[in-house]
């Protein structure tokens, strides 16, 4: 069958789209987050950068005010000196220590025309004889050296030009005064950054004026750039722009890697002509923070992904779990376990949709007598049973067929077909399932038996419920028995446009008893002896505007089955009362007429009171009419039956039976049964043997009985002078046949009953 394979693929598809979706949502969280996280780094890196190069800015405006404070101080010096007059060393002596409160280098220096530097008691003091000095001496410039060891210790000197002071013969041309540079410590200190961050102060060629002391600062040699020479730079940048930009006072950053050192390198010019500041800060401790704060982003980030996309795939398999569960609603009988009908429906049009190729057949299924299976075992019991009708046909579906229930005890079955002869074993092999099925719950519930209405489907366009209406409609038709406990049926053509025709003859049967479309003919009853008429049954033509004459054979039994035939039977006895009454005041003695009752009319305990009415209306004496009762009406319930000729009797009515004969009514019945008159089947005499003899035989019985029982016989269906012979012979009352008379208008009946027409002089209405 194709239920499980199409459940698998639903189930396969609903995890592919949930494996698609959670990839794809993967996918854009995952460009999403990098996208964020890669802004966030950069906004990260631009934060710290600044925040390098603003503490650089600090470092480098403390250097600034530093050097100028030095240098003021000196100056504040050099002032007292030039307008104190001192002479000689011993007086310098004096001034000096009374300044040196104010002051805290480690010597103050006067440096004499030739470059000679002597301490306030007038040693000497040896220093180098820079280009500083000579700023100071000879273009009268204050200036600063390089750091130098003066009395064993790191300083450094600046120097400012003097006017005018002679000290003991020397003309003293600048003052100095060498700084330690320990002090220079505290201000190229770097608290921030876990104090792991230093600073140089270099001049532009990069040589080093002052080197940090800091014990995590890189050995570099005396030019700090050409010891960077050989490092890599991440910023797009090589070191001679760097060394372009210090020499030009510029202020930047960089990212370098020297051998195990990987730094930001910050530069500022400071106020010092040609002097830079070099701060360096490791990237580790740098990005230590950022890089926490980066690393729970992405964590963040990767867990919402996770989240989010776990969250869709939960929905859209929920989604999918909601629709299947809803699916199952529509699609799962709850009953069988199979398809409902809708589904049935909607497989079966997938597949005849698809092939062209193969046959189908469309089989529907009906069980006889369910009802009364379901009121002796009960619902639940039958329940199962449709249950074992669907698992016993439906394990036997190959996987272009399938079934599903209509309703109740009905069940459609898509199969493949190829001829009659294959179809009958198969639909045997569904019984048999079925059978042994019920035989196992131990119903005592047998034979069962089940109807098969096959469509062999000739149109794989047409509407699933118009192919199912075919496939019942076959069962409409003449059944095949096999075994006697299965009956099938192939629908066909003839069968479709016999159906319509009912359909249509249906429609217009109202309104052609308006229209005054039907008529009543009379067939005359001859006595056998005398072939003289003695009677006359009532037949009822149809003579459509539209379709011309139309015979009972075709609309009595459809009448029979939509009820209409209670009221044309009403319409025809209603008229043979108004001809007998036209008869009766013309003055002639009216011929007994005999009029079909349908068997529906007996099912009404009371129907003889509309005859009575009609009969009463029209004044009618009721021995001029016989009412014709078929003979399966006769043995459907003898004892009521009985009741009811009594009673047409009482009322004066004759009463016989039609079409004797003809079904299974035997001789030994009919003698409980009152009536007057027995109607000998046409089929006595249209037998397809010719033995004349046979039937003789039987007919004679018939008849001989019937006089017995004091009935009267009529012939019905004579057409051959042999036949009359010998129903003279027999004894037979009456001949009712085409060898005499056929139906006719009751204009005509008149003129060979009475030799002319009668008109109606109408005492009645
Ligand atoms: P039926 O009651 O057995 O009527 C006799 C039928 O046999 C009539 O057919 C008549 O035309 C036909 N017949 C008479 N003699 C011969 C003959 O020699 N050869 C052949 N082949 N046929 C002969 P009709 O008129 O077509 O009626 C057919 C059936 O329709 C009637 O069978 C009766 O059962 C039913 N029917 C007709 N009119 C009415 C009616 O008003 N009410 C009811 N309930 N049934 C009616
Ligand atoms: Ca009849
Ligand atoms: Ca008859």
């Amino acid at each position: 069958m194709i239920k499980l394979s199409k459940i698998r693929s639903e189930y396969k598809s609903t995890y592919r789209t949930a494996v698609i979706a959670f990839v794809l949502i993967c996918l854009v969280m995952s460009i999403l987050c990098m996208q964020y996280y890669n802004k966030l780094q950069n906004t990260l890196k631009e934060e710290n950068s600044g925040y390098m190069q603003e503490i650089s800015t600090q470092m480098s405006t403390n250097v600034n005010k530093n050097i100028i404070d030095n240098f003021s101080v000196l100056g504040t010096i050099g002032t007292v000196l030039q307008s104190s007059n001192v002479v000689s060393f011993s007086q310098l002596e004096t001034v000096v220590l009374e300044q040196q409160k104010y002051w805290n280098y480690q010597k103050v220096m006067l440096i004499d025309e030739n470059g000679v530097a002597f301490d306030y008691e007038g040693k000497t003091v040896s220093l180098n004889n820079d280009e500083y000095l000579q700023n100071a001496i000879v273009d009268r410039k204050p200036s600063m050296s390089s750091s130098q060891v003066i009395d064993g210790k790191d300083c450094i000197v600046f120097a400012i030009p003097l006017n005018g002071v002679v000290i003991e013969g020397n003309k003293i041309l600048a003052l100095a005064a060498s700084y330690d540079l320990s002090s220079f410590d505290k201000i190229l200190a770097m608290t921030a950054f876990e104090g792991r961050g230093y600073a140089h102060i270099v001049r532009a060629d990069g040589t080093v004026v002052i080197r940090s002391s800091s014990k995590n600062a890189s050995q570099t040699g005396y030019n700090v750039l050409n010891s960077l020479k050989n490092s890599q730079i991440k910023d797009n940048k090589t070191m001679a722009d760097v060394q372009v930009d210090i020499a030009n006072g510029k202020s930047g950053q960089i990212e370098y890697v020297l051998d195990d050192t990987h730094e930001y390198m910050t530069y500022t010019p400071l106020d010092m002509e040609e002097w830079s500041l070099l701060t360096f800060v490791p990237v580790s401790v740098v990005n230590a923070k950022s890089e926490l704060l980066l690393q729970v982003t992405l964590i963040l980030c990767g867990f919402i992904t996770l989240a989010f996309s776990l969250l869709i795939v939960f929905l859209i398999i929920s989604f999918y779990r909601n629709k299947r569960k809803l699916e199952n609603i529509a699609y799962v009988d709850i009953v069988t376990g199979g398809y409902t009908i809708q589904r049935f429906y909607e497989i079966a049009h997938e597949t005849l949709k698809k092939s062209t190729d193969i046959q189908y057949a469309l089989v529907y299924i009906n069980i006889e007598k369910f009802k009364v299976l379901n009121e002796e075992f009960g619902r639940d019991a039958c329940d199962n049973v449709l249950q074992g009708i669907e698992n016993g046909i439906g394990a036997s579906l190959n996987a272009n067929e399938c079934m599903g229930r209509l309703y109740a005890d009905n069940f459609c079955v898509l199969i493949e077909y190829k001829n009659e002869k294959l179809l009958a074993p198969r639909l045997e092999q569904w019984y048999k399932s079925c059978a042994d099925d019920i035989k196992l719950r131990g119903f005592a519930w047998l034979p069962l038996i089940m109807e098969f209405g096959v469509y062999v489907i000739d149109n794989n366009a047409m509407g699933m419920p118009y192919i199912v209406d075919r496939a019942k409609l076959a069962l409409t038709e003449t059944t095949k028995e096999l075994r006697g406990k299965l009956r099938y049926a192939i629908y066909n053509e003839d069968l479709r446009r016999h159906l319509l025709r009912e359909k249509y003859l249906e429609d217009m049967m109202e309104n052609a008893l308006d229209n005054k479309e039907f008529q009543v003919y009379l067939q005359p009853k001859f006595f056998t002896q005398s072939e003289k008429i003695g009677g006359a049954e009532a037949l009822v033509r149809w003579e459509s505007a539209l379709d011309g004459m139309i015979y009972p054979d075709e609309f009595i039994p459809m009448f029979e089955k939509n009820g209409f035939i209670i009221t044309l039977d009403l319409w025809v006895f209603e008229l043979v009362c108004k001809t007998i009454s036209k008869w009766i005041n013309a003055g002639i003695e009216p011929i007994k007429i005999s009029v079909n009752c349908s068997r529906l009319h007996l099912k009404n305990p009371d129907f003889l009171d509309r005859y009575c009415d009609l009969q009463t209306k029209y004044n009618i004496p009721p021995k001029y009419i016989e009412f014709e009762i078929t003979e399966t009406a006769v043995f459907e319930d003898v004892s009521y039956l009985t009741e009811t000729i009594k009673k047409i009797h009482s009322m004066g009515f004759g009463c016989s039976m039609d079409d004797f004969g003809s079904g299974y009514s035997s001789l030994n019945l009919i003698q409980n049964i009152p009536v007057d008159t027995l109607k000998l089947d046409k089929v006595f005499f249209h037998t397809e043997e010719k033995n004349l003899l046979r039937t003789e035989s039987i007919v004679g019985s018939v008849i001989s009985m019937s006089k017995a029982l004091s009935m009267q016989t009529v012939a019905e269906g004579v057409e051959e002078l042999a036949q009359v012979n010998m129903l003279k012979k027999l004894g037979c009352d009456y001949i009712q046949g085409y060898y005499f008379a056929k139906p006719m208008p009751i204009g005509e009946f008149e003129k060979l009953a009475y030799n002319h027409i009668i008109e109606d002089v109408g005492e009645s209405e």
